[in-house]
């Protein structure tokens, strides 16, 4: 498996959009407690401050730490299928290159390679 990490920059700018809705959200609870509105209507900005709050240190923790949650897992058919492809038609182990081409294309330089390669011709990194 394969990861795609976010990048720290738009983290920061995430975990920094985050605190402006958690200020939103402070703001508004104070601002409708103040004016007496039904309870509901505070409440919407204590839903706001939560999920500002749980958004915000997911990104920081993304822009600051050490190893960063992965956006996207990079997974073969064998590793974990695909229960969409399973549904609509493809064939259950998920390989790309099941559909008769020979090989499929290199994870590092996108050029094409075929399955009998261990190494691709292009980049020369290790395929299998
Ligand atoms: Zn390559």
């Amino acid at each position: 498996m394969r990861s795609i990490k976010p990048g720290r920059g738009p983290s920061m700018m995430g975990g920094i959009g985050s605190l402006a809705g958690v200020a939103f959200g402070l703001i508004w609870t104070f601002a409708a407690a103040s004016t007496g509105a039904p309870i509901f209507v505070p409440l919407f900005g204590v839903v706001f401050i939560a999920l500002g709050v749980m958004q915000a240190l997911y990104h920081f923790r993304n822009a600051t730490g050490e190893s960063r949650y992965s956006a996207f897992d990079i997974t073969d058919g064998q590793e974990e299928p695909d229960p969409l492809n399973e549904r609509f038609g493809a064939p259950p182990d998920g390989d790309p290159t099941a559909g008769g081409t020979a090989g499929g294309y290199c994870p590092y330089c996108g050029q094409q390679i075929g399955t009998e390669h261990q190494f691709c011709r292009h980049c020369g990194r290790r395929v299998d």
